[in-house]
C-alpha cells in the first residue's frame, strides 16, 4: 500500500510526504545529509545526540493538551528555574500570541497527519538510536570562532588529502588510500573539494570530511563581501541564511556569538544573487519584533519579494511535540521566510519545472543537537529559478553540503570526523 511504499522510499531519501499537496513533509536530516557523501555517512547518534526521554506511547493531540506535551521530568526541572512572575503581555507579545492562535490550526493539522502514519511513527526511535560508536567524550572539538579571532589566525593551515586511488585492500582492514596533500590557509580563504569523492582534511590533529564539490570560506562577517562574484551572472540561485539573531531569552545558553539585527542589513544578498533569479531562505525565531524587522526593513533592503512563510515543527522520537504548542517562550516550531531576488529577470519563470513556493508549508523533524536546522534544499529545488544544477550558498553555515558553498565563522564545525562513520 502507499504508506508502506512511502516509508521504504523515506528510508532511502529521508523525505516522507504526509499529504497529497506535499505541504506537510516529515524529514530525516541524517538521510538528507548523507546524499552529499561518497565514502562516509553522517552518524545518526552524533546528529541526534541531544537526549529526549522516550515515552511508551504516542498521545493524540487531545491527550497531549490535557497533560502538557513534552512535559517530562527534565522539562519540569528546567521549568522550575524558568518560572517567571506572571505579568500582562505587552503589545508585541499580544500580536505574537494572535499570530500563534491563527497558525495553530495549520500546525495541529500537520501534526495530526504525522500521527496517522503509524509505520513512520514506529520507526522514529530507530532512526535516532543507532549504535554507530559515536562518542562526544575524548578529544575536544576545535572552536573555530575563537581561533579565527586570534592574532595568529592568518597562520593556521589545513591539509587536504586528495585521494589518488586505492592501493591496498586487505580483507580485515579498510582500503588504504594514497593521496596528495595540499596545504592552504584555513581562514579568509576559499577552500574547495572539486572532486566527486569525499576528501579528508587535517587541522591541529583533528580530521574533517569535505563532501564532493563542496567549498567553504571561513571568515568573520567583515569579510563576507569577498564572496560576491566578479561577474554578476556567476551569482547564486539558492541562498540559505540562518543568522545569529540576538535572542531575548536570558535562558538561552550562548552557543555561538550573536549580532544585532542592523548588521544583517549589510549582507550583500542582492550582489550574491544570480542575475537570472535567486530563492532566498531565511530562518527566523518566533519574536514579533524580528518578524517586523524582516518584513519592513531586511527583505526590502535585500530586494527580496514574493515572500511566503513556512514552519519547522519539532517532534521527539516518540512522536510527541518537543514542547507544549502553546508555551509562549518555547514554541515547538520555528519559521522560515522565503522570497525571490531578481524576479524581473527574463530567464526567471522560463526555468524548466520551476514553480513558486506555496505559502504555509510545514516541515516536521526530530531536531538534532546544537539546534541544527534540517537541510531542506532537496525540497526547495523546484522553486529555485535559473539554470540547473542551481548554484547554492549557505550563509552562517556550520556544515558543508555537496555542491554548495558554505560561509560563516565556523563552517567546518559539524565536519569533524567524530560526526561521521565510514560506509
Ligand atoms: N544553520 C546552522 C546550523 O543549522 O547548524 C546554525 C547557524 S547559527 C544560527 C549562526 C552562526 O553564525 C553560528 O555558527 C555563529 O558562530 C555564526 N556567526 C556569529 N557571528 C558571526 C560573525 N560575526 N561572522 C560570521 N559568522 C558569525
Amino acid at each position: 500500500n502507499s504508506s508502506s511504499e512511502e516509508l521504504s522510499s523515506f528510508l532511502e531519501s529521508g523525505i516522507f510526504r504526509l499529504d497529497d499537496g506535499s505541504r506537510v513533509v516529515f524529514v530525516d536530516p541524517v538521510r538528507l545529509l548523507n546524499r552529499s557523501y561518497s565514502r562516509f555517512r553522517v552518524s545518526p547518534s552524533g546528529y541526534y545526540s541531544r537526549s529526549f526521554k522516550s515515552r511508551s506511547k504516542v498521545r493524540s493531540i487531545g491527550e497531549e493538551e490535557e497533560e502538557g506535551i513534552g512535559d517530562d521530568a527534565e522539562r519540569r526541572g528546567k521549568k522550575k528555574k524558568r518560572k517567571r512572575k506572571s505579568r500582562e503581555l505587552n503589545e508585541r507579545e499580544i500580536c505574537a500570541e494572535i499570530r500563534h492562535q491563527e497558525l495553530r490550526p495549520l500546525l495541529l493539522k500537520a501534526y495530526n497527519s504525522l500521527l496517522t502514519v503509524s509505520n513512520l511513527l514506529s520507526c522514529l526511535p530507530n532512526i535516532v538510536e543507532y549504535e554507530d560508536g559515536y562518542s562526544n567524550s575524548g578529544r575536544e572539538e576545535h572552536n573555530f570562532v575563537e581561533l579565527g579571532n586570534l592574532c595568529q589566525a592568518p597562520h593556521y593551515e589545513i591539509s587536504l588529502c586528495f585521494n589518488k586511488g586505492v592501493i591496498e585492500e586487505a580483507e580485515d582492514s579498510w582500503p588504504v588510500r594514497v593521496g596528495e596533500w595540499t596545504i592552504v590557509p584555513l581562514f579568509d580563504n576559499l577552500i574547495g573539494n572539486e572532486t566527486t569523492e569525499d576528501v579528508e582534511a587535517e587541522f591541529l590533529n583533528s580530521k574533517y570530511i569535505l563532501p564532493p564539490r563542496s567549498s567553504f570560506y571561513m571568515s568573520d562577517l567583515r569579510r563576507v563581501r569577498d564572496l560576491v562574484p566578479v561577474h554578476s551572472d556567476h551569482g547564486f540561485n539558492l541562498i540559505v541564511i540562518d543568522p545569529p539573531w540576538e535572542n531575548g531569552s536570558v535562558y538561552q545558553k550562548a552557543v555561538y556569538p550573536t549580532l544585532p539585527n542592523r548588521y544583517f542589513l549589510y549582507l550583500p544578498v542582492k550582489q550574491l544573487a544570480h542575475t537570472a533569479g535567486a530563492l532566498v531562505v531565511l530562518w527566523m525565531t518566533n519574536r514579533e519584533k524580528l518578524r517586523l524587522f524582516v518584513e519592513k526593513e531586511l527583505f526590502p533592503t535585500w530586494g527580496v519579494t514574493n515572500v511566503t512563510t513556512h514552519y519547522w515543527l519539532k517532534v521527539k522520537p516518540d512522536g510527541s511535540l518537543i514542547s507544549e504548542l502553546d508555551l509562549f517562550h518555547h514554541r515547538p516550531y520555528e519559521s522560515l521566510v522565503v522570497g525571490y531576488v531578481n524576479v524581473k529577470s527574463a530567464e526567471f519563470e522560463s526555468t524548466p519545472s520551476f514553480t513558486y513556493m506555496q505559502d504555509n508549508q510545514v516541515f516536521i523533524s526530530i531536531p538534532g543537537s546544537h539546534s541544527r536546522k534540517p537541510p531542506l534544499a532537496k525540497l526547495l529545488l523546484d522553486h529555485v529559478p535559473g539554470r540547473k544544477p542551481a548554484k547554492c550558498i549557505e550563509l552562517f553555515a556550520r556544515e558543508l553540503v555537496g555542491g554548495w558553498m558554505s560561509w560563516g565563522n565556523e563552517p567546518l564545525r559539524f565536519q569533524d570526523s567524530r560526526y561521521f562513520i565510514r560506509k
